[in-house]
């Protein structure tokens, strides 16, 4: 039992507390930089090449692919496929900005495609509606760590010859019928940004493909286009992860799985907590399907009847983190008003304004959690209390 459990109740309860996964790992992370520092291969060292074949692995791929981050996995995935102007490539709108700056970069065209509202995830059904002549590939996001419907994605995909590039940043270890993601479509992207449930200690990204002509075309793009030395056939970009980023995500590696499993139990207890308290009567939890393997970036509630932005101010009170993923949808976002009038998103609307992320990492306490979910039951009891009189 942590000191804080045994004091009865938490001071606070933080979104995410990276230290607290890290700390145990202090000395290991010690050795591993000084192992780099000592070789002097701060460019693709070792521990670089050594990382791109344990999550090729990790995600049932043939090859890695290192870059600098998972933004520039997704640009160089598309640049990798020649998409640029003129073409199309639909991705969903309630998802991080980079899964549509990377197509806008290019000078392609994102398409919006509205998303499943239990799952937060694109539609399958919106996908299709939107396909063109123009049209070169899906990025499905696996949102907050659960796989997008990947079998009815291929499928479109497979009728009107396009690619899909699954950004799987959010969930690396997650799984679609018992397939990891980022070997379901053509190329899978993952970041290790600190916040992903692997997180470097500053900017990271990786690509997995089964294609060794297309895995070798993206290490032509992450390194200038140049091969031979000097030698440019493609303009490429330097998008390289260094060997102290890979060295310090080595010694996580082995505790991936661990942690991931956590984040589920967590998951787990919560709905347990929510259905005891009877609260999933009045926020709506996120819902997982047994046959796939949620990874849990996030705890995603929805919370109805326009109470959100009054229950992320009751949590703050009471000194508990949350966060709005995400409160703008990309369609409506001021750089992209130059496209036009984008057809209105139904769905991914309504989730910019009800949803709302409560803490879920791995370490967090059963204590902490019991405390979110009381500070949940008190808002609610204050306005039946209010709504009575
Ligand atoms: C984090 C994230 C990215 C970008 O990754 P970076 O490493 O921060 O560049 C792209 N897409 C999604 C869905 C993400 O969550």
């Amino acid at each position: 039992m942590s000191a804080q459990e045994s004091a009865g109740r938490p001071a606070s309860v933080p979104l995410l507390d990276v230290a607290r996964g890290n700390a145990p790992l202090q000395t290991e992370f010690v050795a591993a930089l000084e192992t780099v520092l000592d070789s002097g291969r701060f460019v693709f060292g070792p521990e670089v090449f050594e990382l791109e074949k344990q999550i090729a692995a990790a995600s049932h791929a043939k090859y890695g692919v290192s870059c600098a981050s998972g933004s520039d996995a997704l640009l160089l995935a598309l640049m990798a496929y020649d998409i640029g102007p003129g073409d199309e490539v639909i991705v969903p709108s309630f998802t991080f900005f980079a899964t549509a700056s990377a197509v806008w970069r290019l000078g392609a065209k994102p398409v919006f495609a509205d998303i499943d509202p239990v799952t937060f995830n694109i539609d399958p059904a919106a996908i299709a509606a939107v396909v063109t002549p123009n049209t070169k590939a899906i990025i499905p996001v696996h949102l907050f760590g659960q796989a997008a419907d990947m079998t009815s994605i291929n499928a479109i995909a497979a009728a009107h010859d396009l690619w899909v590039i699954e950004d799987a940043c959010q969930a690396i270890l997650a799984e679609y019928d018992g397939q990891p993601v980022g070997s379901i479509g053509d190329v899978g992207c993952f970041s290790f940004y600190p916040t992903k449930n692997l997180g470097g200690m500053g900017d990271g990204g990786m690509m997995t493909t089964n294609d060794e002509e297309f895995a070798a075309k993206l290490r032509l793009y992450r390194g200038h286009g140049m091969e031979p030395r000097y030698y440019h056939s493609v303009v490429g970009v330097n998008s390289r992860l260094d060997t102290f980023q890979a060295a310090t995500l080595l010694v996580k590696m082995p505790k991936l799985a661990q942690w991931t499993d956590m984040r589920r139990e967590n998951a787990a207890r919560y709905g347990e907590l929510f259905q005891t308290a009877g609260m999933d009567e009045c926020v709506i939890l996120p819902a997982e399907y047994p046959e796939h393997k949620h990874a849990w970036n996030q705890y995603t509630i929805r919370v109805p009847q326009g109470r959100r932005d009054a229950l992320r101010k009751h949590l703050a009170d009471h000194k508990i983190g949350s966060e709005i993923y995400y409160p703008v949808p990309l369609h409506q976002q001021a750089c992209f008003a130059s496209m036009g009038e984008h057809a209105s998103l139904v769905e991914t609307e309504k989730a910019a304004l009800e949803v709302l992320s409560l803490p879920i990492f791995p370490e967090l306490t059963a204590a902490e959690q019991r405390y979110v979910v009381e500070a949940v039951d008190k808002f609610y009891s204050t306005i039946q209390k209010k709504a009575v009189a």
